[in-house]
């Protein structure tokens, strides 16, 4: 299987040739600014020290301050942080917030963590990377099995270090500490203002339309709760133990996350048929949401996908092969660096409001983040209009050109 960065080189090539990029930016843009790779030593409850591997990749700051999430996994590579950084820088230009891309992440399953080596490998890992992260400079946020809780973690040790309130470091915290109203369901959102201005174009209503989603977690567990509350029909859903698929009308997704609160799965829910996540992808649904890893849409299995639109709310779900095949089906792939856009924009409301000490309603911030949605959306749609491509190069070539243009008016290139 390519590795994630390998897919997102192939993505960067094919909008450059669009745009005719010059080969000089093109190899900056090929390689991140930096990486820092940390150990982090953790006392753990038996008395023992246990070392973890953390990555910090700062891909692209041309357009602003690094920014990107940081992630607990198991499976994290230094590979895996490149591309999600990557990926970072091109989405931030594609909604056009002022910010680069970064990402972090650490080696490790959290689940088998107790709380206080959680927060101790959280403290060990911002102390061991707080040089070269700031408001101004690089700013974390959650990822995958991250929270706000640990974020607070962050942000007090970062303060710590440095000496003062510095709350703009992090983004993705708890209110208490300076979050920003809707940051929690913000990737979501975002994620339906996209679908609906797609279904909006199909001439589709929401009654009508079938859903599946993988990845029960921030991303998916939030979007099939607004989407079931806007009239969707979620009929299939998933996480890391397995899915669930109803054969009613309708998934009751209250009451799934009650049980997955209760249980911690969405498996042993009663009445529904219980799937595996490949034949989750594969099911005849209008709409399919990948909101879990990489690499879960490849050539093996795009050409059995049945969904009209991928929204793909995880961060690189569908490798390069798969997109030709789905393109050349017709499918219509909103990209993740569109379609996930609401959390990064949503964490660049919360550092100005943090920069002002001044807080948004909800109400405020929804209204400000549809804006971006739907003009972001428009303006790709469009792109792929003009050059009849798909969406994931449309907004390839309009951040290309963005990240470009920056790097040229800075003198870089
Ligand atoms: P999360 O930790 O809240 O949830 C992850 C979910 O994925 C969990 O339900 C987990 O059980 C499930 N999962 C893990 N492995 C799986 C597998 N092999 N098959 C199926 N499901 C699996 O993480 P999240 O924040 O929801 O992130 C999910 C995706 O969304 C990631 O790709 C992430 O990069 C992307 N994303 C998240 C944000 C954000 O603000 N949280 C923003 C943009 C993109």
């Amino acid at each position: 299987m390519p590795t994630a960065f390998h897919n997102a080189l192939i993505q960067l090539h094919k909008a450059a040739n669009i745009i005719h990029l010059d080969n000089s930016t093109l190899a900056v843009l090929e390689a991140p600014k930096r990486i820092l790779t940390v150990t982090i030593p953790v006392r753990m409850d038996n008395g023992q020290i246990r070392t973890f591997t953390g990555y910090r990749s700062q891909y692209n700051n041309a357009r602003g301050p690094f920014k990107g999430g940081i992630r607990y996994h198991w499976n994290v590579t230094e590979d895996e942080v490149k591309a999600l950084s990557f990926w970072m820088t091109m989405k931030c230009a594609t909604v056009g917030i002022p910010l680069g891309g970064g990402k972090g992440g650490i080696i490790v399953n959290p689940k088998e963590l107790s709380k206080r080596e959680l927060e101790l490998l959280s403290r060990g890992y911002i102390q061991a990377i707080s040089h070269y992260i700031g408001p101004d400079q690089d700013i974390p946020a959650p990822d995958v099995y991250t929270t706000p809780e640990i974020m607070g973690w962050m942000l007090d040790e970062y303060e710590k270090t440095v000496g003062h309130h510095a709350p703009g470091v992090i983004t993705g915290k708890p209110l208490a500490l300076g979050g920003s109203a809707g940051r929690g369901f913000s990737t979501a959102q975002g994620g339906v203002y996209c679908l609906q201005q797609a279904l909006k174009r199909l001439g589709k209503q929401a009654h009508e339309t079938t859903v599946a989603i993988q990845g029960f977690g921030n991303a998916g567990a939030h979007m099939a709760h607004i989407l079931h509350d806007l009239g969707f029909r979620i009929v299939a859903v998933s996480d890391s133990k397995g899915g669930v698929r109803t054969h009613a009308e309708r998934l009751d997704i209250p009451a799934l996350e009650r049980h997955k609160e209760v249980s911690g799965s969405v498996v042993g829910f009663p009445d529904v048929e219980v799937i595996t996540n490949e034949s989750l992808l594969e099911l005849p649904v209008d709409v399919l949401i990948p909101a879990a890893l990489e690499n879960q849409i490849t050539k093996d299995n795009a050409a059995h996908i049945k969904a009209h639109i991928i929204g793909e709310l995880a961060n690189g779900p569908t490798t390069p092969e798969a997109d030709e095949i789905l393109f050349a089906h017709r499918h219509l792939v909103i990209p993740d660096i569109l379609m996930n856009a609401g959390g990064v924009t949503v964490s660049y409301f919360e550092q100005v409001q943090n920069a002002m000490g001044y807080y948004w309603t909800e109400a405020e911030v929804l209204q400000k983040l549809e804006q971006i949605m739907v003009d972001a959306f428009t303006a790709v749609w469009e792109t792929k209009d003009k050059h009849s491509i798909d969406m994931r190069t449309a907004a390839f070539v309009l951040a290309v050109d963005r990240v470009a243009t920056a790097m040229k008016q800075r003198g870089m290139v």
